[in-house]
């Protein structure tokens, strides 16, 4: 479970988020959509940590997680753009990772089977293409087998197969009671796997609740008819 209250954060005069509340429950995947620079990204980052909110609080499994560096170690993250240093190879920044935690992770080996990664092990990750960087960023967010995952843009550069075999593991994380926060810009892949959205603008929540929800208030069946539906009220 993660809670977010009230959450604002201003960039000089820019109110990025003004004022977000938000309950990602687990055994759900929750869509976070908007137009670009809604403050999708800084929620997410929020809540990671990795931006300072103005006011408000968030909770991961009811702890505070503001100021609370150890709740990161509960949360999965895919980066939009995943980078890692240069030089290393595949499986050291494994290694790395491994070490950090002092744990090898569960199921290290049927994520590297099923991304198809044991071939890129000794290649170092600047050679690395746009998806086989985000097969690695997807192996070492489940790596750990975290309860919250937070996946922006997550399919963006994988093949057919590898998203299909991505979009299984999101379902079967969901099933097993994770709460998961995802972004993307593919709607019918929300479509696939989102029980919840939350729609942002400008920083603010237009829209918070179930798919069928959503639906049932535009009319529209289809999730991304039903998203432009909102952005056009908005
Ligand atoms: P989204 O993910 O919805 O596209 P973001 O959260 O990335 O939106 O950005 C929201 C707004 O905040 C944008 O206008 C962006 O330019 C601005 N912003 C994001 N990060 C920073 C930053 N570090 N400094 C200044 N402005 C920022």
């Amino acid at each position: 479970m993660v809670e977010v209250e009230a959450l604002t954060k201003r960039y000089g005069t820019l109110e990025v988020l003004k004022g977000v509340n938000a309950r990602f429950e687990p055994g759900r995947v929750t869509a976070v959509v908007g137009p670009n620079a809604s403050g999708k990204t800084t929620l997410m980052k929020s809540i990671l940590g990795l931006v300072v909110p103005d006011g408000g609080r968030i909770r991961v499994g009811g702890e505070e997680a503001l100021g609370n560096p150890a709740v990161r170690a509960r949360i999965g993250y895919m980066p939009q753009d995943p980078r890692f240093p240069e030089n290393v190879t595949v499986g050291e920044v494994i290694r790395w990772i491994q070490e950090l935690r002092g744990e090898r992770g569960k199921g290290l080996d049927a994520l590297l089977d099923l991304f198809a990664l044991r071939p890129a092990l000794n290649q170092p990750t600047r050679v690395l293409s746009g998806g086989t960087r985000q097969k690695l960023s997807a192996l070492l967010a489940f790596l750990f087998d975290p309860p919250v995952l937070i996946l922006d843009e997550p399919t963006a550069g994988l093949d057919p197969l590898a998203s299909s075999r991505f979009k299984d593991l999101v379902a079967a994380a969901r099933d097993g009671g994770k709460t998961i926060i995802m972004t993307s810009h593919v709607m019918s892949e929300l479509e696939e796997l989102a029980d919840r959205v939350l729609f942002l603008l400008e920083g603010s929540v237009i829209f918070f609740g179930a798919v069928e929800e959503l639906r049932a208030r535009t009319g529209e069946a289809r999730l991304e008819r039903a998203v432009a539906r909102l952005m056009e009220g908005a």
